[in-house]
């Protein structure tokens, strides 16, 4: 019989992509970052979200708007 190729397209292995880095992780319980590739992507996303999260965005008080009409240029 020359059907094992069959059961080597069908392994149940989910590939999906990694938020960090965008590329190729394993969605699978042998991958304990998923769904990110691993450990370190998963660190450093979390981290990205943790100071966006923290950080005001106080660059420009709504005061000093209305007083700077002049256009940059
Ligand atoms: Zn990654």
């Amino acid at each position: 019989m020359d059907q094992t190729d069959d059961a080597d397209t069908a392994t149940p292995r989910r590939i999906v992509r990694c938020p960090t880095c965008g590329g190729d992780s394993v969605y699978s319980p042998s991958n304990p970052a998923r769904p990110f590739c691993s450990e370190r992507c998963k660190n450093m996303d979390f981290g990205a979200w943790a100071s966006e999260t923290f950080r005001v965005p106080t660059q420009a008080a709504p005061d000093d708007l209305m007083f700077n009409e002049t256009p940059r240029m």
